[in-house]
């Protein structure tokens, strides 16, 4: 079973010609509400690969809450390890896009930054039953690697997107704590204290993470591809071509794909090149956890 262990929020978008300025009041064209947080996008991106998926979560007692709960079970994932509490809103995320596909977004974590080790320890049956942990840094670190420490000494592998880049930096003392590790280039400069620029930068990078305990070290690139090393080797994955209108939840589908690869069996370069299709994939449709990809049409894209 693939695990996430992560944010749940409701996305508020507004669609106006152009972002307000401080004080000012503007009239948009639409709005959108749907599914958001980097935890459900990469539950949503595994489940609908077709791997068994379990999202262990918070939401808060209103609205927002029951929205996200019935949005997950019509993305077909069940609620069950999802802990409704009556004293914190549910996480948002509020933004704003212009004509131009720029945007403004100020997340609300709620629910998400409440959790605690007392939800690692009412969902510990699913923790141990976990082949593959997604974590990101929407909720507690602390929580996310007590759930690690459970999910590896049961045989599982935990897979951290180290996203979003947390202010305070990241301690690297992390990286021996988890198997995978995800990070983008500035995520990267976070951990190793170097921007990667190019696929050799990344290799560097990639092999201080390395040495500072992770298993293997995968570092993204966006649209210029990605860069990993393991114990095995390593190598540079080009990125596929695809016609992208929306790079939003593009990481999140290419992590939900990476879990679903490697709980299938993949070597790391395989479950790599699958997951870069699944990102590259999700640029070409708009909106975070609707843009996952199918797994016929991942195969399609692969070849
Ligand atoms: P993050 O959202 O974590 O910054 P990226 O933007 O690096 O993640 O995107 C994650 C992955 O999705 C990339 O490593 C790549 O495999 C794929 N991807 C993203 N944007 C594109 C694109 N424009 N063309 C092809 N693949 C892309």
């Amino acid at each position: 079973t693939i695990t996430v262990f992560g944010s749940i929020n409701i996305d508020l978008t507004t669609y106006a010609t152009r972002l307000p300025r401080p004080g000012e009041t503007l009239h948009g064209d639409r709005y959108a509400i749907g599914l958001g947080g980097k935890g459900c996008n990469q539950a949503v991106a595994a489940a609908r690969l077709g791997a068994q998926t379990r999202l262990v979560g918070r939401v808060g007692e209103d609205t927002f809450g029951q929205r996200a709960l019935a949005d997950l079970s019509g993305a077909g994932l069940s609620t069950g390890d999802i802990r409704t509490d009556a004293g914190v809103e549910t996480g948002i995320a509020v933004i704003g896009v212009d004509a131009e596909a720029q945007n403004c977004i100020t997340v609300v974590g709620g629910a998400n930054m409440a959790i605690d080790v007392s939800d690692v320890e009412r969902a510990r049956d699913v923790f141990e039953a976990t082949s593959v942990l997604l974590l990101q840094l929407e909720i507690p670190l602390e929580a996310g690697l007590a759930a690690a420490d459970i999910v590896r000494a049961h045989g599982g592998r935990v897979i951290l997107d180290p996203a979003p880049a947390p202010d305070g930096g990241l301690p690297p003392e992390i990286l021996a704590r988890v198997d995978v590790v995800t990070p983008n280039e500035t995520e990267t400069e976070l951990l190793v204290g170097l921007r990667p620029r190019t696929p050799e930068d990344a290799a560097r990078a990639a092999a201080m993470m390395r040495a500072a305990g992770v298993h293997a070290a995968v570092v993204k690139l966006g649209a210029a591809g990605v860069c990993y090393q393991d114990a095995d080797g390593g190598g540079f994955i080009p990125p596929f071509e695809v016609e992208s209108i929306d790079t939003v939840a593009a990481g999140d589908c290419f992590n939900g794909g990476l879990a679903y690869a490697l709980n299938d069996g993949a070597s790391m370069g395989d479950a790599i090149r699958f997951a870069a299709a699944c990102g590259a994939l999700s640029t070409t449709k708009a909106g975070a956890s609707s843009s996952a990809p199918t797994l016929p049409e991942v195969r399609a894209l692969m070849g």
